[in-house]
């Protein structure tokens, strides 16, 4: 019998377990809230329980929210995964990863305030988009969206020192990603309500192109950032000083 199939109690609120092993202690937990099942695995229990709680209670209050307005219908089977083999932050895969958050416990222990970087991957499984980095899909995009809902539905964003940015740097553009591009995306959001809805499900589909821009706002995407960024960026250096060489 495969241990591991002990923990799964199908329509438990919460059943938790701990598996021994001799190599390592593997800790694996299944949760019910909402219509949402969520499975935790540590394998390595390389992160304590109050850590733990914390992912577990953030995924919660991010994941149901940002289903409920983005896609009631994503996937309602999802895993948070801790992998210390994994060597970036956190990641969310496609196909068969594309329901599992994967987490270097690592980052988390030695940065445990972020712990908003969990709303960020919730939305990208709400996303669920078909594909990734390519006309139909820009990946500064799909990074501007769960920047904006880690913004949106983030817990303790400003504990980690966490924000979107009210300026725009030096060299920064609408398709820099993720803070950017979030920042940018509240502020066209305020002036045309459902713009990010609209965005979010058209790349769903499929069906996004440059146009929706225009026929959400009334601006082509390069008119709409001049607008958001030139009251925002540094005002250029003064001009040369006339004179001198003749
Ligand atoms: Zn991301």
């Amino acid at each position: 019998m495969n241990r591991a199939s002990l923990c799964l109690l199908p329509g438990a609120l919460a059943a938790l377990c701990l598996l021994a092993s001799p190599a390592a202690r593997a800790f694996e937990a299944t949760q019910q809230r909402g219509s949402v099942t969520l499975r935790y695995q540590d394998a390595h229990d390389a992160l304590p329980e109050a850590m733990r709680q914390r992912i577990i209670d953030t995924f919660y209050f991010a994941y149901l929210r940002e289903r409920a307005d983005f896609h009631p219908k994503a996937p309602a089977d999802v895993r948070i995964v801790i992998d210390p083999a994994y060597n970036g932050v956190a990641y969310v895969g496609d196909k068969d990863k594309a329901t599992t958050i994967t987490i270097n416990p690592g980052w988390l222990l030695q940065h445990p305030d972020d712990i908003d970087l969990v709303t960020h991957e919730a939305m990208h499984i709400v996303q669920g988009y078909p594909s990734y980095g390519d006309t139909r899909v820009p990946g500064w995009l799909v990074e501007g969206i769960a920047d904006y809902a880690r913004d949106r539905y983030g817990t303790d964003n400003a504990a980690a020192g966490w924000a979107l940015p009210d300026k725009v740097g030096k060299g920064q553009s609408v398709e820099s990603g993720y803070r950017v591009t979030g920042a940018f995306l509240k502020w066209a959001e305020a002036g045309h309500p459902g713009l990010v809805l609209a965005l979010d499900k058209a790349l769903r589909n499929g069906q996004y192109t440059l146009a929706l821009w225009q026929q959400h706002t009334g601006k082509g995407l390069p008119a709409l950032w001049a607008e958001y960024a030139k009251p925002r960026s540094d005002a250029p250096p003064p001009a040369p000083a006339r004179g001198g060489k003749r």
